[in-house]
């Protein structure tokens, strides 16, 4: 693979590593929105969400709460927010999945999250239904 991260990974491309495993690396992001904001990456390559292997995704989950302590007990944040963009229209701007674990302090105004709409029981009923539907697993 040709991409940024796959570079990183196999050392071609520097980076700031804040940990790593067999399956996973963590590493400063380059244009932090807050001070500490680290991306999770599994070394295996996927591109979002929907293709990368669950395995990996489980891997990358444990090194984000690792990752997330480590961030509490050395930066002593309020708070902490943790982010995966899988699609351009989410924001993704690199096509190789990765999660961010952001540190926030109150106040930060380091971004705001959605406008909450109202509730639509019946609406939620039928989406719902319409969801367990699809359900393979
Ligand atoms: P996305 O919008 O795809 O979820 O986020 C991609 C993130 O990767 C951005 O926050 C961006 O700053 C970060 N990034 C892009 N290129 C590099 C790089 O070469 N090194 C590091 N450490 N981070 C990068």
């Amino acid at each position: 693979m040709n991409d940024i991260f796959s570079k990183i990974v196999r050392g071609e491309l520097p980076c700031h590593k804040v940990a790593e495993n067999d399956q996973t690396l963590a590493f400063l992001d380059i244009n932090p929105a807050a001070q500490g904001h680290t991306l999770v990456i599994p070394k295996r390559f996927g591109t979002d969400i929907f293709d990368t292997n669950p395995e990996d995704l489980a891997a990358v989950a444990r090194m984000v709460q690792t990752v997330a302590q480590l961030l509490l007990q050395t930066l002593k944040p309020d708070g902490i927010n943790v982010l995966q963009n899988s699609r351009p229209a989410s924001g993704q701007v690199v096509f190789y999945y990765h999660v961010h674990v952001i540190p926030r302090w109150e106040g930060d105004g380091v971004f705001s999250f959605w406008r909450p709409n109202p509730t639509d029981h019946a609406a939620f009923a039928a989406l719902a239904e319409r969801l367990r539907a699809n359900n393979q697993a």
